[in-house]
């Protein structure tokens, strides 16, 4: 393979990577701009949509905002 080929070839590379690039973050764009993470109840797995809701709406369980503290049960 020639020099110029070789050039030519990882052109065509990079633009197709571009391209998967390009065709991700339109996909990602199309989505939610906010990402939130979603909380689940411990008890019953009941989706809690509101960030400032403290408690499950389904079975009433209390839901810590921050889960990594251990917590008397
Ligand atoms: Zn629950």
């Amino acid at each position: 393979m020639e020099f110029e080929e070789l050039v030519c070839y990882s052109q065509t590379v990079i633009l197709v990577l571009l391209a998967i690039g390009y065709i991700i973050n339109l996909r990602k764009g199309g989505n939610e701009p906010s990402q939130k993470v979603e909380r689940k109840c411990p008890s019953c797995s009941y989706r809690i949509p509101d960030d400032n809701v403290n408690y499950c709406a389904k079975c009433g369980e209390l839901i810590s905002h921050s889960v990594g503290l251990s917590m008397e049960k």
